[in-house]
């Protein structure tokens, strides 16, 4: 049985005094059956850590370099992350591959140093709306999996989340049935590639989930929770996104 993760993405956003919140989603999520998951900036990672150390909460950070160490000024390596008490790394945002042109083979890449450092890597896959109107979106989204998905992934170590690109931050959300369509796809695609195991790898979908549309996308076949962006800066609405997913 998968477990439902409701997983926030501050991007570059929020200070110290934002941790605040974390406290007030863990006091309100106490019990919750789901797991928690806030992806912060880098500096924040030891004090969100910290703070959320004994509660429901976990830690993630938005990216992490391919190689354990070494002369990667402005970088961080998934070891450093996993020193710093976080549990989870997204890798492949679509804002990253496209601001810093990442590749299948990067993502790949880093999956496999966030793995080996017992994270747990958020895969990012998705497509844009062009390729979406070309009637291109499943064999973008299953050349993307393939690509960025490593060998050695199983469901604890690796999440993958669907993002649509032009769904990210705009509002719009493609219909339950195209995500329910991809979804299927996705986990078809794991199931080939990993055999039963493929069952167990979490699928997220990503891009405008608010707290109104949460109940919607997540009683959605094959959706297991979600990876939500703008959303997650504020407990008053991330908070009842997680209400959502229990
Ligand atoms: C994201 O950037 O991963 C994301 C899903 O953003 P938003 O929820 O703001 O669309």
């Amino acid at each position: 049985m998968r477990r439902k993760l409701a997983a926030g993405n501050w991007k570059m956003n929020g200070t110290q005094a934002s941790l605040a919140m974390l406290e007030k989603l863990a006091s309100d999520h106490r019990d919750s059956p789901c797991d928690i998951a806030v992806c912060v900036p880098s500096y924040l990672l030891i004090p969100a850590a910290a703070t959320t150390a004994t509660g429901p909460v976990r830690i993630g950070a938005q990216d992490c370099h391919a190689a354990p160490k070494g002369a990667y000024t402005g970088d961080i390596a998934a070891g450093m992350i996993a020193d710093a008490a976080a549990s989870y790394v997204i890798v492949g945002h679509s804002e990253r591959r496209d601001a810093y042109g990442e590749t299948d083979a990067l993502v790949r890449a880093k999956a496999e140093a966030a793995q080996a450092a017992q994270l747990t890597a958020i895969v990012c896959i998705g497509e844009s709306l062009a390729q979406r109107e070309a009637g291109e979106a499943l064999p973008i989204i299953g050349s993307q999996l393939a690509g960025s998905v490593p060998d050695d992934s199983t469901g604890d170590n690796l999440v993958v989340a669907y993002e649509p690109i032009w769904a990210i931050g705009t509002g719009k959300i493609p219909t339950l049935e195209q995500i329910a369509e991809v979804h299927s796809a996705l986990r078809e695609a794991l199931v080939a590639r990993f055999g039963a195991a493929g069952n167990d790898i979490r699928l997220l979908y990503g891009g405008s989930v608010k707290p109104e549309n949460a109940a919607d996308i997540f009683a959605t076949s094959d959706v297991d929770g979600a990876l939500v962006g703008g959303a997650s800066l504020k407990a008053e609405d991330f908070s009842p996104i997680i209400t959502a997913l229990a």
